[in-house]
C-alpha cells in the first residue's frame, strides 16, 4: 500500500490526483488539505476516509470539524494545520497540488519528515529551488515532478546519464492567444484568457498560460530539477500539445514523451516514483492528428517568458519578485481591476525596484512576497 497525503484536495491536480486514488487499489489517501472549499472536503473525507484534514481559513476548519464529527478525520486548521498534514507520520508521498507561495512551507516540512514529494506547485521550486534541491538530498527524498513537461523529461531521462545531456526542449502550446500581438490583447477579458485550447486547469496556471508566464515559471523549475544552466533549456511552442517536452542528448538523438493531453499520467507516475501503471482515456491516434507543428515563442508580446528569463538570470530573491508580483496581478486579473497587460507592467516594475538579495533564506522569501504584495495593493 502507498499511503498519500495531498495537499489542495479539492484543486484541478487534487481532484485528478484523487481520481488514481480511485482506480488503484494499492493507493492509500491519509490526508487531504484545501483552502476554504469544506463542501468538497467533506464529500472527499466521506469517500477516501483519510485521517486528517487540514484547511488554511480556520473559521472554515471550524465549521468542518462540526460537519464531519461522525467520522474518523481530525481536522486541523491554518498554517499550522498544513504544516501538520504534511509532516503526519502515516503517509509516504506528499502530493503538493496546491496553488503558489503558501506551498513552500509545507513542502519543506514534509521533506523534513522523510515524505517523497510529488510536486505540482512550481512556484516552490521557482522561489526556493536553492533550499527545496539540497534539502532533498540531506533528506534523502525524492522530487517526482507531475506538471507535464517536467514529467515528460524525468520519462525521457529514465535510464540516462546526466552528463549526457546537451538540453531541454520544453513545449509549450502558445496559450489561447497564441499568433495574437500586442495591441490585440488591450481589451481582452477574464473569460477569453480562462479558455486554454488544450489543457482544464486552475484558474491561476490557465491565466499564466495566457500570458506565457507559466512557460517561465517552467523553466526555472526545470532548472533546478534536472540540474541545467538556463542556456541548456529552450521553450518550442508545439500547438497540439501531445508533445509534452523532450531531451537532446550530446550524441544528437532526441528523446520526446508523447500522449493526449491528460494530467492524470504524470501524476500516476509520480507517484509510483517513475513506473507505469496502466491508465485507461484516449490514446494518440497520429493519423487522425495529422501534424505536429514547431514554432519560436513570440517574446515581444508574450512578455511573460522573457521577463522569467531575466528573473532566473538575476537568480537570489529575483525569482520571488517576479512570482509574487504576477500572483498578485493575477488575482487583481481575475478581480477585473486591471487589464491584462497590466500584469506585465506589475511584474516589470516590480523586478525594475528590487535588489537582489543572494541565496534569500525562506523568511527571506516570504518576507520578500508580503512586501511585493502590499506595494502592488498599495498601487493598483
Ligand atoms: P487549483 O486552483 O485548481 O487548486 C488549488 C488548490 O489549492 C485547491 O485545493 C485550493 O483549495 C488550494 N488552496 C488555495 N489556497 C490555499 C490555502 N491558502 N491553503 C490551503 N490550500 C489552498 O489549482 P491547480 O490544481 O490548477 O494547480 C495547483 C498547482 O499545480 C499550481 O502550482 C499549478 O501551477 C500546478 N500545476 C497545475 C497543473 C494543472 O493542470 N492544473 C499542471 C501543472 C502544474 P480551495 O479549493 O479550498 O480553494
Ligand atoms: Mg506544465
Amino acid at each position: 500500500m502507498i499511503k498519500i497525503a495531498i495537499l489542495g484536495s479539492t484543486g484541478s491536480i487534487g481532484t485528478q490526483t484523487l481520481d488514481i486514488v480511485r482506480k488503484n487499489k494499492d493507493l492509500e489517501v491519509v490526508g487531504i488539505a484545501a483552502g476554504s472549499n469544506i463542501a468538497m472536503l467533506e464529500e472527499q473525507i466521506r469517500e477516501f476516509h483519510p485521517r486528517l484534514a487540514a484547511v488554511g481559513d480556520e473559521e472554515k476548519a471550524a465549521e468542518l470539524r462540526v460537519r464531519v464529527k461522525d467520522t474518523d478525520c481530525k481536522v486541523a486548521g491554518g498554517m499550522d494545520g498544513l504544516l501538520e498534514l504534511a509532516a503526519m507520520k502515516e503517509s509516504q508521498i506528499l502530493v503538493t497540488a496546491i496553488v503558489g507561495m503558501i506551498g513552500i512551507r509545507p513542502t519543506i516540512e514534509g521533506m523534513k519528515a522523510g515524505k517523497d514529494i510529488a510536486l505540482a506547485n512550481k512556484e516552490t521550486l521557482v522561489t526556493a529551488g536553492h533550499i527545496i534541491m539540497p534539502l532533498a538530498k540531506e533528506y534523502g527524498v525524492r522530487i517526482l515532478p507531475v506538471d507535464s513537461e517536467h514529467s515528460a523529461i524525468f520519462q525521457a531521462l529514465n535510464g540516462e546519464e546526466h552528463k549526457t545531456i546537451d538540453k531541454l526542449l520544453i513545449t509549450a502550446s502558445g496559450g489561447p492567444f497564441r499568433g495574437k500581438k500586442t495591441k490585440d490583447l488591450e481589451h481582452i477579458q477574464v473569460e477569453d484568457a480562462l479558455k486554454h485550447p488544450n489543457w482544464a486547469m486552475g484558474q491561476k496556471i490557465t491565466i499564466d498560460s495566457a500570458t506565457l508566464v507559466n512557460k517561465g515559471l517552467e523553466v526555472m523549475e526545470a532548472k533546478w530539477l534536472f540540474g541545467m544552466d538556463l542556456n541548456q533549456i529552450q521553450v518550442v511552442v508545439q500547438p497540439q500539445s501531445v508533445i509534452h517536452s523532450m531531451v537532446q542528448f550530446t550524441d544528437g538523438s532526441i528523446i520526446a514523451q508523447l500522449g493526449t493531453p491528460d494530467m492524470r499520467l504524470p501524476i500516476q507516475y509520480a507517484i509510483y516514483g517513475g513506473t507505469r501503471r496502466y491508465l485507461d482515456g484516449e490514446r494518440l491516434d497520429f493519423a487522425k492528428l495529422g501534424s505536429i507543428t514547431f514554432e519560436n515563442p513570440d517574446m515581444e508580446t508574450f512578455r511573460g517568458l522573457p521577463l522569467a528569463m531575466e528573473a532566473a538570470r538575476a537568480g537570489g530573491s529575483m525569482p520571488t519578485v517576479f512570482n509574487a508580483a504576477n500572483e498578485k496581478a493575477v488575482a487583481l486579473f481575475l478581480q477585473r481591476k486591471i487589464r491584462f497587460l497590466d500584469i506585465y507592467t506589475i511584474i516589470e516594475d516590480a523586478m525594475e525596484r528590487h535588489e537582489v538579495v543572494s541565496n534569500p533564506t525562506v523568511e527571506e522569501i516570504l518576507k520578500i512576497e508580503q512586501e511585493i504584495y502590499k506595494r502592488i495593493e498599495s498601487r493598483w
